[in-house]
Formats: structure tokens, sequence, C-alpha cells
């Protein structure tokens, strides 16, 4: 089932989370484990991020450096098949414009639908390691709008080659990436809307927001969104802080603010079990109050872990 066909025949919010897939040479048993414990509260869907090579420095034996490309997290597209076939629920695997060419777009989309996997996170994907700004694929898309519209023109049938024959058209409902405190690199919120607003025009249905910890970030933004004619789903990302590491880090990545009483009352801990259960706290806070205000759905960034998410979900769902 489509996510906004999920969406729209549920009356209560629902609960779903993000996975990554595991570092090479971990295990499928690893996400099992921590998929499991989640399932009470009965997710109809599952992300799965996907991750671009690096490029890293090794050092030879004769002290030199080399420079090696590698993807550290792959198997992004066989995860989402084996939950989808393990669990019985939707899987949105996340495809990003970074490190493909438009053809292994094509290719992933082709393998894909033929696995039955009909809900795409289309994502221009973060800036390599490495790298001041986004480098594109030399045959690939610069942003997602221009990912959003290669699945687009799938659907209705429209390969690269046109000289295809006995072409299927696919049927993949595509999600997009939200900022409620504005994507880092846009000068403005107002050019950020009109991408997004691009995006949703090219076919996007439903948007997933980045992290954020002040609801009325949140509920400001879907208010601009829906002056700006923009009326498709916003799903709101949710993360627990973990560390007091985070709150610095946070703000730097994503360059989102951390409210200054979250902020004290982390300062504030005297150990780092103590700074789990404040995270824990400020997300269930947030959770109620964006259940009460009636959104479809929470989408918790689980960062490979589910022990703080399922505390959340107990006190919410
Ligand atoms: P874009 O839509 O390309 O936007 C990027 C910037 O360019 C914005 O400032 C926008 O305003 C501007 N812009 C957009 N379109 C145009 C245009 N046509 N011309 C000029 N400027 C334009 N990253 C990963 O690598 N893997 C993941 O799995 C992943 N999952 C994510 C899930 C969620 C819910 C979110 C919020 C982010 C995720 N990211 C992931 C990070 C994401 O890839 C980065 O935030 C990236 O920097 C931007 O992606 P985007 O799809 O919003 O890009």
């Amino acid at each position: 089932m489509k996510i906004p066909e999920i969406l729209n025949n549920s009356k209560k919010t629902l609960f779903s989370f993000e996975l990554l897939p595991p570092l090479k040479g971990g295990s499928i048993k690893d996400i099992y484990d921590v998929i499991d414990p989640l399932m009470e509260f009965k997710p109809p869907y599952i992300n799965v991020t996907y991750h671009q090579q690096e490029i890293v420095l090794k050092k030879l034996k004769n002290g030199l450096l080399q420079q090696k490309t590698v993807r550290k997290r792959p198997g992004t597209v066989a995860m989402a098949a084996a939950i989808k076939n393990k669990y019985k629920v939707e899987l949105v695997p996340h495809l990003i414009c970074g490190g493909f060419s438009k053809e292994e777009t094509e290719n992933a989309l082709i393998d894909l639908n033929f696995l039955g996997i009909n809900n795409i996170l289309a994502l221009r994907g973060d800036i390599q390691a490495g790298q001041k700004s986004f480098m594109k694929d030399d045959e690939g898309h610069n942003h997602a709008l221009g990912l959003v519209n290669q699945i687009s023109e799938l659907n209705k049938g429209k390969y690269l080659d046109d000289e295809l024959h006995n072409k299927q058209a696919t049927d993949f409902s595509v999600g997009i990436a939200g900022y409620p405190e504005k994507h880092p690199e846009a000068p403005n919120m107002e050019m950020d809307i009109i991408y997004l607003k691009k995006k949703i025009e090219a076919g996007a249905e439903f948007i997933v927001t980045q992290m954020f910890f002040n609801n009325k970030k949140y509920f400001d933004f879907v208010k601009l969104c829906r002056e700006n004619d923009i009326n498709v789903p916003i799903i709101p990302g949710l993360k627990p802080i973990s560390t007091e590491s985070q709150l610095s880090i946070l703000p730097r990545i994503f360059s989102i603010d951390i409210p200054k009483e979250l902020t004290r009352e982390i300062i504030n801990c005297t150990d780092k079990k103590h700074i789990k259960e404040v995270g824990i706290e400020w997300a269930i806070k947030q959770s109620k109050e964006l259940k009460n205000a009636g959104v479809p759905v929470i989408h918790y960034y689980t960062m490979g872990k589910s022990t703080n998410i399922q505390k959340i979900a107990e006190q919410v769902f």
C-alpha cells in the first residue's frame, strides 16, 4: 500500500521509524533485533536510509596515504526487501542522487519495482565526507527534484531509452524531505519552500521533516506550506537526544536549534543514563503534543537503536 493511502485510511496517529543498514560486515540479524521490540506498536511502514560511498585515507605500510572510495553501509534495497518479507509491513527505502547516474537510478527503481516496494523517499543525499559541497555524479541529478521527475516519468512508462519495447509503467509513491528550520544550504525559507513546491508539482506525495526539538517550528512550517499551496501530508521526524555532545553536533550538522530548557536539563545531568532519560522525556512530550494536534504519523530517527524509541512509544502509542 502507498504511504498516502495508509495515512488516509487511519483515524489515529501512527508510529513509524527509520533504520540504517548495518556497517559493512554487520548482520541483518542486528537489524531484526532493533525492529523486534518496536513491532508491538504496529508500524505500518519502516524507512531505510541510503548511504553514499565515502572517500577515506588508508595508511600504507610505507607511511604513504592511499585514497580509497568505500561504501560503509551498503544493502539498502536488499534490507528493505528482507524486512518487508519478514514483518509484512511496507518499506520506504531512501534513494539519493549522490553517487548515482540516471541509468543506475533507473536500474535501482526497476529492482524496487520487481521486489514489490512501491514507496520511496527521494533525496539529494548528504555532502560526502571530506567534501565541502555536494558533488553530483557526472551523469546524475544535482537535486532531489531531478530524481522525483525521473520517478514520475517511470510511473508514466518513460524509460531513459525511449526505443525500449514492452515498457511497463511503475507505480511508486514518492516522498521528499522538508526542513522546518530551513535546509542548511538554503539562503532563506522562501527559496526552500519554492523548491519544495516544485518537488510536489513534480509528483511527490508526502514530506518527512528533518528532526526538530521545538514543535512550534513544525507547526509554523506546516502553516507556511499550506499558505503556499503545499497540501500533502507532512510527517514530523523526531529524535531523542542521547548524549551531551549532540547539543553541539546536531545544530552544526542540521542547522537546527535546541531549546534552552532542554539544553539546561541535559547540562545538569549527572551521568549518561540521566541524559538518555531527559532525551526520552522530551521526545515523549513532543510526541504527545503532535498526537493531540492530529499529525498522521510520527517518524522516529532510531540511529540503529531501539531502546529509547521503545520507551517513547510505550508512553505515546
Ligand atoms: P534538495 O531538494 O536537492 O535540496 C537541497 C538544497 O538545494 C536546499 O537548500 C534547497 O532549497 C535547494 N534546492 C532544491 N532544489 C533546487 C533546485 N532545483 N535548484 C537549486 N536549488 C535547489 N541523506 C542521505 O544521504 N541518505 C539518507 O537516507 C537520507 N535520509 C534523509 C531523510 C530525511 C527525512 C531527511 C530530512 C534528510 C535525509 N537525508 C539523507 C539528508 C538529505 O540528503 C540532506 O538534507 C541533503 O542535504 C538535502 O536533501 P534534499 O533531498 O532536501 O535536497
